[in-house]
């Protein structure tokens, strides 16, 4: 094939199916599966450097895309995890960036106009492969998004504050609710949230959308009052190929050397949930541990401090699982730590550094301590 290169073709078309196999050998997102990944890109770089040495890169528009991702040993399903594939190009008049949106059919539109060719019109029912809008710094077409695939804002509670809003099923002041659905919104109005880099949105989320952090992106939330005590509810999907530990939210450096920091950070490592305290000169750790067998995906992870007792209490499924008692000192702490970060480390750069990326829906932060009666409320909402 490397031979081929040599010869100049006008266009080359190449299929590498070993991904797809190993996924379904030894199940997608597993070390196998990505170990082939590191194979085969091994063999487009070298595809690469073929166009390179035949002298013709420059002239050559180089596209890579999957056709597909796989979830567990399979593929065919509406998860993100199986439909969401990457897309990259290179060659001249390619802008770079991200394109608002772009689906897998329209490598053949991008083929077209490389190739200098007419492009069909769109027609939904006909030939409707378009060439992203941004891609080329030279084609301007605008890009029609079929109707059925616009993702709305789904607003789960209409009136926040009102009688029926969600904001009222509480006893317990919400201080800040965000749903993730495809917003970073803060519905309770209180706080203020400030997008750093970029949060993806994906479909397949607790009750809505869900949110994507770390690697690509974190928001910095401004305003959140922690009052004397308050509690954090949120999920998560515990994936069990994340390796190592993913700084879920806080305003405390979770680095090593750095224990000296004020305030506190959620971590999920492995199987376990960590709320990390520090104090100045001091720090300590409150682990919860859980089997992510028995939650294949989403967890619903909700953890108080308690200042009057000065205990942290952590629930995993809507079951109290947990209580820490810890000292003072780390509660009167807790609001001196830096900018309240959720998605990443209070220098966003914890998950980021590692490439870690993790899934977020429904982060809730509750004034004081959630009695049975809100836990039990909780409970009936996700139900
Ligand atoms: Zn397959």
């Amino acid at each position: 094939m490397l031979d081929c290169i040599k010869n100049k073709p006008v266009f080359l078309f190449v299929q590498l199916d070993e991904v797809d196999g190993a996924g379904h050998h030894n199940g997608y997102g597993t070390h196998e599966y990505f170990s082939k990944i590191t194979e085969i890109d091994g063999m487009v770089g070298r595809m690469y450097d073929a166009y390179q040495a035949a002298g013709i890169i420059d002239d050559t528009l180089f596209v890579c895309i999957a056709d597909h991702g796989g979830i567990n040993h399979s593929h065919g399903g509406w998860s993100d995890t199986e439909k969401r594939v990457f897309f990259a190009a290179s060659g001249r008049g390619v802008t770079g960036g991200e394109p608002e949106f772009a689906v897998t059919k329209d490598i053949s539109a991008v083929v077209l106009y490389a190739l200098g060719l007419d492009i069909p019109d769109y027609n939904e029912n006909g030939y409707s492969s378009q060439v992203p809008e941004g891609m080329f710094d030279d084609c301007d077409k605008p890009y029609i998004i079929p109707e059925a695939m616009l993702r709305p804002v789904f607003r789960q509670t209409e009136g926040f504050d009102s009688p029926e809003g969600f904001g009222k099923l509480f006893s317990s002041r919400i201080n800040l609710c965000m749903f993730m659905d495809n917003t970073l919104t803060d519905e309770s109005g209180r706080c203020t949230v400030t997008e750093n880099g970029r949060v993806k949105f994906y479909s397949n989320g607790v009750r809505g959308e869900t949110a994507e952090f770390g690697k690509t992106g974190n928001i910095v939330i401004g305003g959140l009052d922690f009052g004397r005590s308050f509690t954090f509810s949120l999920w998560l999907f515990a994936d069990p190929g994340l390796d190592g530990s993913a700084c879920i939210l806080g305003n405390k450096s979770p680095e090593r050397g750095q224990h000296q920091s004020e305030g506190f950070n959620l971590l999920l490592r492995n199987h376990s949930v960590m709320v990390q305290l520090g104090c100045g000169n001091d720090d300590t750790d409150s682990v919860t541990s859980f089997e992510t067998d028995g939650y294949s995906g989403w967890v619903n992870i909700a953890v108080s401090f308690d200042y009057d007792n000065l205990e942290i209490t952590t629930v995993i499924n809507f079951d109290r699982k947990h209580i820490d008692t810890v000292d003072k000192k780390y509660f009167d702490a807790l609001s001196s730590g830096g900018v309240f970060t959720v998605g990443d480390d209070v220098n966003g750069q914890f998950n980021s550094g590692r490439n870690l990326i993790f899934r977020m829906d429904d982060l809730i932060v509750f004034e004081g301590i959630l009695s049975d009666k809100d836990l039990n409320i909780l409970k009936k909402y996700y139900s």
